[in-house]
């Protein structure tokens, strides 16, 4: 097997997705799975829905069209607001799209129109965050104009919380949420499928005791894929936390005395300087490096730290013996890691999975952070 590369648990996700829709079956909340961080893998969207996700979603068009192209046939929607350039690509391949300017809702009906089919609309709704959203004094407003619009249909109202001002949302947030709903509604009449209240960064009000109100659907990437709470940083009580494993391989190898000069190392380069390799008598090299992944957002094997990286080594503290040259390394990511790292060229996206099997196969996950009451 080539290196390096990421080791994809397929039965982990699945046991994850399966996890979250449970819980959240159980609060009257359905699971999309958000497959950006995977850049639209096809494999990995599709345990997503065998563990129970109604719906993929992605930022990409490229990603969609990825998903599409080995027939994945369900909804797919598009979470961030297409761009003007795009309206047809994504009428073609997207099911609805997250939307805050009309400009596009009406490119998007026009596609629609010219491509003999209707397009979904989801407002998102700006509750704080300060990214994207329309205010919700205006969302009413745009709401009418969208179901007046021929080849579009409103679907929906979501929100983003949590993603640029790192803030989760207040049970009054999410309360505020659902009445804008109930407002829209009252104005034209029941028509709202969607109503989608955030991230994985939502969890902890959706397993909270709040009432969830007209919410019925999350969006979840990071707490399906890695088993966390992005917040938190905390393991998902009974989630997975490893279902992805970069694999590195050892290119140079063997103990060198101490104390090592890396002090010579210009600190004002591009390059990284972590820590001096004062406490670790050996070092070993990787075949890593900037150019794949974010090597801040990795974690080593116990016993090993983490020295510096440039571009495409990467160079680790050890205080085991070495592993010899040719041996492999297997490392932990974090989402922006592994974002990243699904992304890269040179690294080959391996998916183990012997069986089609059910959660009670994976090895058990222990219990922690927000775990089931
Ligand atoms: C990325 C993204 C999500 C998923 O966020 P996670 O923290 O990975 O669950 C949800 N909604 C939107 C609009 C996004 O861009």
């Amino acid at each position: 097997m080539s290196c390096p590369r990421i080791e994809v648990d397929l039965c982990k996700i699945r046991h994850n997705t399966q996890l979250l829709v449970k819980r959240l079956g159980l609060r009257g909340v359905g699971v999309t799975g958000v497959t950006k961080a995977v850049c639209g893998h096809p494999g990995i969207a599709q345990a997503m829905l065998d563990g129970g996700a109604t719906a993929l979603a992605d930022s990409r068009i490229s990603n969609v069209q990825r998903l599409r192209s080995t027939g994945l046939t369900g909804p797919i929607r598009l979470i961030r607001t297409p761009m003007l350039s795009q309206a047809d690509e994504v009428v073609q391949s997207c099911e609805a799209s997250y939307n805050t300017e009309i400009l596009v809702i009406s490119a998007l009906a026009a596609a629609a129109i010219r491509n003999g089919s209707i397009h979904g609309i989801i407002l998102m709704v700006e509750m704080g965050d300060r990214r994207d959203g329309i205010f919700p004094e205006k969302l009413a407003e745009i709401a009418q104009q969208v179901r007046q619009m021929p080849g579009v249909t409103l679907q929906g109202i979501g929100a983003n919380f949590a993603c640029l001002n790192g803030r989760a949302p207040t049970a009054p947030q999410m309360a505020t949420l659902s009445e804008l709903a109930n407002e829209i509604e009252r104005e034209g009449g029941p028509s709202l499928k969607i109503v989608s209240g955030g991230g994985s960064a939502n969890l902890p009000w959706a397993f909270g005791g709040h009432a969830t109100g007209r919410v019925n659907d999350l969006r979840l990437g990071e707490a399906i894929l890695l088993g966390v709470e992005p917040l938190s940083g905390d393991r998902i009580g009974g989630m997975h936390t490893d279902a992805f494993t970069l694999v590195a391989e050892v290119i140079e190898t063997g103990a060198k005395p101490a104390p090592f000069p890396i002090a010579l190392i210009d600190p004002t380069t591009e390059r990284l300087l972590i820590k001096s390799a004062g406490g670790a008598p050996a070092l070993m090299i990787l075949a890593l490096g900037h150019q794949d992944t974010d090597i801040l957002g990795l974690s080593l094997p116990a016993g090993n730290v983490l020295i510096g990286a440039t571009s495409d080594h990467f160079v680790v503290g050890t205080n085991l013996s070495p592993q010899p040259v040719g041996s492999e390394m297997k490392i932990q990511m974090n989402y922006n890691a592994l974002m990243l790292a699904m992304s890269a060229p040179d690294i080959e996206v391996s998916l183990l999975d012997k069986l089609p099997s059910g959660p009670s196969e994976c090895s058990k996950p222990e219990l922690g952070h927000l775990a089931p009451a």
